[in-house]
């Protein structure tokens, strides 16, 4: 049995723990990093950067058959070929894993270690035979997808987003459990492979979290592809018929069952932190399995931190990598980063996208301050039309007293990459103002935001 100390461990290569480790190695500390499987984790396995790569071929086949409508013409029917799909994913994800591995295993003062982490007190972590010992342990563990005790589903096959990057044929009917993100990304992506999809949601909407305007506006951008989708279902319960997967659900429209040959279960994610060994380390717990933390991500043992999906704080690659950022800067830079300072965005990478920042129109209400709101629709931005991809819009909300930009939700074309505009400002808190003043180029999307500015009018 080895016993190796070192300054510092990192469990876990995802989105934080590489750029710690190299960072601590970095100033000479003796650093061990722990991966049980692949390299890079989620993002670069089966998340961010897969499905986002996938989602690119589905683009291309949509604009593909859409050729007609800029006067272009395609001989014969648009096919696509899902081996070739899988296997340019493969290669884009397969390429990350592998900058990540090689990257690690040649980091100066780091030694990696491949297996299970688990701690056997608040100091030292088994890894296979090893024992490893440090005053300071980081964990980056990430989440897997929650799993759901629904009737039947030990008795039929199904898929996760895990099993999905495996898929290399097109599946007949693919049912999806779940109308977030992940279901939602995929719902679009293989209905624009060719297959036909429905989208099943226990709540009254999708997206239930944002705004009711956008989850209506998403709702019809995917019927409009011919997906199909069932709202409030209840009591969801899948059994097999045949070499079919049956869904059955109380559902306030459509027929109560819908008969799939595939299923996929995206209905929210859950930390891996049941097989960590905290309670040997005193590390605490929520209620769902999120390491508590504090605002700097210290866990409520001393000398072990948190980072990433498993401390419930973020569930973004971007968030993951600043909480890196945020440890980082408090042990080796003197700088009180924390995780307050962070302005809450993100993106759904259905196609037009949907960029998120700050609060949500509901939440602007909730707050019942004085608030000012503008919107514009996607049909009213000039480059959007100019490209045949006009659907959806913007809207942004300011307080009316400080003038400061409390949110924007921006569902249309680039609305990913156009909210940061806004969300630079908002991390100035600078008044609204300033980006409204500001020269955008033309034909932007972007130009719009300040003419959209100009249109604010009190929240009511
Ligand atoms: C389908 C899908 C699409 C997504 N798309 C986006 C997107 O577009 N944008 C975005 O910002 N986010 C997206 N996400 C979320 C994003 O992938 C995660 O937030 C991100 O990967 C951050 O994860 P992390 O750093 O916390 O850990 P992870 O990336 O999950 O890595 C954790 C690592 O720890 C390892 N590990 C776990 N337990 C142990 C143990 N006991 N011992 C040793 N190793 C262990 C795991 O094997 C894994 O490699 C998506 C997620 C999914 C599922």
């Amino acid at each position: 049995m080895q016993d190796s100390r070192f300054d510092a461990i990192v469990i876990g290569t995802g989105q934080a723990g590489p750029g710690l480790a190299a960072r601590l190695a970095g100033v000479g500390q003796k650093v061990a990093i722990i991966e049980r499987k692949l390299f890079g984790g989620t993002c670069v396995n089966t998340g961010c950067i897969p499905t986002k790569t996938m989602i690119a071929s589905a683009y291309a086949a949509r604009m593909a058959r859409r050729a007609a409508d800029f006067g272009v013409s395609v001989a014969g029917a648009v096919t696509v070929d899902m081996r070739a799909v899988k296997a340019r994913k493969d290669a884009v994800s397969g390429k990350s894993r592998a900058g990540v591995e090689g990257w690690l295993k040649h980091l100066e003062n780091c030694t990696v270690y491949e297996g299970h982490a688990r701690f056997e007190s608040s100091n030292v972590v088994a890894v296979g035979d090893a024992k490893l010992v440090a005053p300071r342990i980081f964990i980056n563990v990430g989440g897997r997808a929650v799993i759901p005790e629904m009737p039947g589903l030990d008795q039929v096959p199904y898929l996760t987003n895990s099993s999905m990057m495996e898929v290399d044929f097109l599946p007949r009917h693919l049912v999806i459990v779940g109308g977030s993100y992940i279901g939602l990304e995929f719902a679009q992506m293989f209905r624009r492979f060719g297959s036909e999809v429905t989208v099943i949601e226990m709540g009254p909407r999708l997206i239930g979290h944002e705004d009711e305007d956008i989850s209506a506006c998403i709702k019809e951008i995917l019927e409009a592809e011919g997906i199909q989708i069932r709202l409030k279902a209840e009591c969801v319960a899948v059994s097999k018929r045949g070499d079919e997967i049956v869904a059955s659900a109380e559902c306030e429209e459509g027929a109560p069952e819908v008969a799939g040959s595939h299923l996929l279960m995206a209905v929210g994610r859950r930390p891996n932190t049941s097989d960590l060994g905290l309670e040997n380390a005193g590390v605490q717990t929520d209620e769902r399995g999120y390491i508590t933390v504090d605002d700097q991500l210290q866990t409520s043992t001393p000398g072990i931190w948190a980072l990433g999906d498993c401390n419930g704080k973020g569930g973004f690659t971007h968030t993951s990598y600043n909480d890196f950022e945020i440890v980082a800067a408090n042990l080796l830079d003197n700088d009180p980063r924390r995780v307050s300072d962070r302005i809450k965005a993100y993106a759904l990478y259905i196609d037009p996208p949907l960029g998120r920042v700050g609060m949500t129109e509901a939440e602007v209400r909730a707050s019942e301050r004085n608030a000012l709101l503008a919107t514009r629709p996607m049909t009213k931005v000039g480059r959007a039309v100019e490209k045949g991809e006009s659907l959806g819009f913007m809207k942004i909300m300011v307080d009316a007293e400080t003038d400061q930009i409390l949110g924007a939700a921006i569902l249309g074309l680039n609305g990913d990459e156009v909210i940061h505009s806004i969300l630079d400002v908002m991390y100035t808190k600078a008044p609204y103002t300033v980006i409204q003043r500001a020269v955008h180029i033309h034909p932007t999307v972007s130009e719009l935001v300040p003419t959209m500015l100009a249109d604010l009018k009190p929240l009511r």
